[in-house]
């Protein structure tokens, strides 16, 4: 395969496997080539037509510049082909099921979309004035109280922008009562699972905890024993994700809260997986202090790519006091903003305005449109899709915790693939030529080479068969050594295998202009 000076396939159209004969344009009918827009954009071109500036005194003196500036300019026609040839190269959950787990990749009703484009809310300003936005706070009001309801929590911080986002903000509220209690020298440490989300430790580290690990058992769940070792008085608090991130529940979470309750110390829950448990468990019921639900992934809006997300996060009781500003509040008949904490003990600020409101468009209409029943029906799918995808390879594929059932996602890991010549990467790879977007790969640790499928509820039983029998297919030509077909895997994909040794050896940091394209000869 030939780079181009960029570090890409220059040639995609190469593979034997597409077998067609080569285009002139390299294009393969709808599956179209697009350069970047750099190599077709043009700095004369715009799209807007503006009258040229006055005349002004620069004082810029030698520091003005001289070059073009080489800003890539498209027409309005060719803007919009651009970015719509790209996107088709773009995996969606709308385009086929999408398995990562621990991450909740599920089905966005199109009324969601509906409602959250209505004026009233998308075109909302976080500085209008506030009685001309009353729908707007009501909904955010709602969705809240709704928050508080689904997790048997006390009160809720709606602005944090992403899960890890709701992790910082709980965990700066557990910080702030522990100040307040005078505890702010002794109590440093964090307590997080082997088995957690990067996002915790990170989050602790951020704001100063340090971190210590606790081993999970070899059931893959955190055993209260193993935490009350952890214990002591200088525990601030534990970070732990339930259901965890090997699809388990973990079954000793009252218990360990209770310890950590009677520590000193406070329980922050991951809530990202909630939608295993939406309608059948309260964290508040199992003593929770903080959790963050990712809004974008159990109440539907489209998300991967860097966002768009929502991480509320829901607080105990004795964390309430500490929420962030702002927060709305209704007063008689009206929805009021507070923006600044009233009582001395809020810990502030964790974003500028008050979070994201389509997102809390969809996820209330989500709500609603499911109610109570329909949401407990979700949670229930989802795991039942998980158990039927775990239960169906679990001959072929090794499951470390395969013997019994699973939560929302399961979890395999790669000694099934021993001696075949085959890695997880390969396996994953070659799903990408069968039209399935890998699943969680590598992660989480405690599995090796883990492979971490979450169906989702959103799936049709004929779409998991369809799936399964995919990966029994690959399973089984694994197994008889067809090693070709993984190797080289993605064949079929826009772009093949990345040289990934090459890629961290001589990064190509900078673009540069290629060479004009030679023209064909009449
Ligand atoms: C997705 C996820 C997070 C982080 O959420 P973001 O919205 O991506 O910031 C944290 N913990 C777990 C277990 C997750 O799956």
């Amino acid at each position: 395969m030939s780079m181009n000076t960029q570090g890409r396939p220059s040639t995609p159209g190469e593979t034997a496997s597409r077998g067609a004969r080569k285009t002139f344009t390299g294009n393969r009918a709808l599956d179209m080539e697009e350069p970047l827009i750099f190599e077709i954009g043009r700095t004369e071109v715009t799209g807007v037509d503006l009258a040229p500036p006055k005349p002004v005194k620069t004082r810029l003196g030698a520091m003005a510049r001289t070059a073009p500036i080489d800003l890539p300019g498209l027409t309005e026609p060719e803007a919009m082909r651009h970015y719509v040839r790209l996107s088709r190269n773009n995996y969606a959950i709308d385009a086929g099921l999408y398995p990562l787990g621990s991450c909740t990749m599920k089905h966005n009703p199109r009324l969601n979309e509906k409602m959250a484009r209505l004026p009233g809310f998308g075109d909302v300003h976080p500085l209008q004035p506030q009685a001309t936005c009353q729908g707007a706070l009501e909904l955010i009001h709602e969705l809240g109280r709704w928050l508080c309801e689904l997790t048997g929590m006390a009160s809720v911080a709606m602005s944090p922008r992403a899960g890890a986002h709701g992790e910082l903000a709980g965990m700066m509220a557990i910080k702030a009562a522990i100040a307040a209690k005078g505890e702010a020298a002794t109590r440093t440490v964090a307590l997080v699972p082997d088995s957690a989300h990067g996002t915790n430790p990170a989050t602790a580290a951020l704001i100063g905890f340090s971190v210590k690990p606790v081993p999970a058992a070899e059931d893959g769940t955190v055993r209260a024993e193993a935490v009350k070792a952890a214990l002591g008085p200088d525990v601030a608090a534990i970070m732990l994700t339930n259901p965890n991130t090997c699809g388990l529940f973990e079954p000793q979470i009252v218990e360990i809260a209770a310890a950590v309750r009677e520590a000193g110390a406070y329980f922050y829950c991951d809530g990202a997986n909630f939608n295993a448990i939406v309608g059948k468990t309260k964290p508040g019921d199992l003593g929770v202090d903080a959790m963050h639900i990712n809004l974008h992934k159990t109440f539907s809006t489209p998300h991967g790519g860097g966002g768009p997300g929502a991480g509320p996060v829901v607080l105990s009781k004795r964390l309430a006091p500490f929420a962030p500003v702002p927060f709305v509040r209704k007063e008689g008949e009206r929805f009021a903003l507070v923006e600044h904490a009233e009582g001395a003990q809020s810990l502030g600020r964790v974003a500028a305005f008050h979070g994201q409101m389509g997102m809390f468009v969809r996820a209330f209409a989500y709500m609603l449109s499911h109610g109570a029943d329909g949401m407990r029906q979700a949670s229930e799918d989802a795991v039942l899709s998980a158990n039927y995808i775990r239960a169906s390879l679990v001959d072929l594929m090794s499951a470390p915790f395969g013997d019994r059932p699973c939560m929302h996602e399961a979890l395999f890991d790669d000694s099934w693939l021993k001696g075949a010549g085959v890695t997880t990467l390969d396996f994953a790879k070659a799903m990408i030529d069968e039209g399935y977007h890998p699943m969680t790969m590598y992660f989480p640790l405690v599995a090796h080479g883990a492979m971490l499928i979450e169906p989702t509820e959103s799936e049709s039983k004929a779409s998991l068969d369809l799936f399964i029998a995919t990966l029994r297919d690959l399973a089984m030509s694994a197994r008889r050594g067809e090693t070709e077909r993984f190797a080289g895997a993605p064949y079929h994909a826009p772009r093949r295998r990345l040289d990934e040794t090459r890629a961290a050896r001589e990064p190509v940091l900078k673009w540069t202009k290629p060479a004009p394209r030679p023209q064909a000869r009449e």
